[in-house]
Parts: structure tokens; sequence; C-alpha cells
């Protein structure tokens, strides 16, 4: 009786202490995950899309300049919209 108490209370351990550890592994995994698709993170985009945005009013090839950033665009609607109400913002501005 008193062995099985034991070994209930080692199994919940082992179980809680393996529970975290997958749930740490969760982590990563959605870490990787995240930065494969989107490779440079909203901040890193925002940063440069002052450049961005630059290069593509100038006709210059955005591609070439700033892949991360052309990449990031196409992943992300939130820095795509960003980017457009910095263009027609240069646009109202430069004519
Ligand atoms: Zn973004």
């Amino acid at each position: 009786m008193k062995l099985a108490v034991l070994l209930k209370s080692l199994f919940s351990r082992r179980t809680r202490r393996a529970m975290k550890e997958v749930k740490r592994l969760k982590g990563m995994i959605h870490m990787v995950d995240s930065t494969a698709d989107i490779e440079i993170a909203c901040e890193e985009a925002y940063r440069l899309l002052d450049e961005y945005a630059d290069a593509l009013l100038l006709g210059e090839d955005t591609a070439a300049l700033l892949p991360q950033v052309k990449h990031h665009l196409e992943m992300c609607m939130d820095c795509r919209e960003e980017l457009d109400a910095l263009l027609s913002a240069l646009r109202a501005t430069t004519g």
C-alpha cells in the first residue's frame, strides 16, 4: 500500500517534469517555426521600412537591396499595411 503511494507520487512528479519539458520544447519549436516563416521580426522590418519605401519610390530593386524586408512584407500583413501608410505619406509629401 505504501509502495503504491510512493510510486504514484514518483510518477506524478516525473509526469509533471515531462510535461514541463514538452512545454519548453513546444515553445522552442514555435520560435523556430515563426523565424523560419518570417525570418526577421516586425521590429526589424519596421526599422528598415523607411529605407524600403524610399527604394520603392525611387524604382530601385528592393529584392536586391532589402531581400529580408521584402520577404517579411510578403508574409506579414501588419507590416504591409504599415508600408502602404508610409508610401502614401511619402507620395503626399514628395508629390
Ligand atoms: Zn511584420
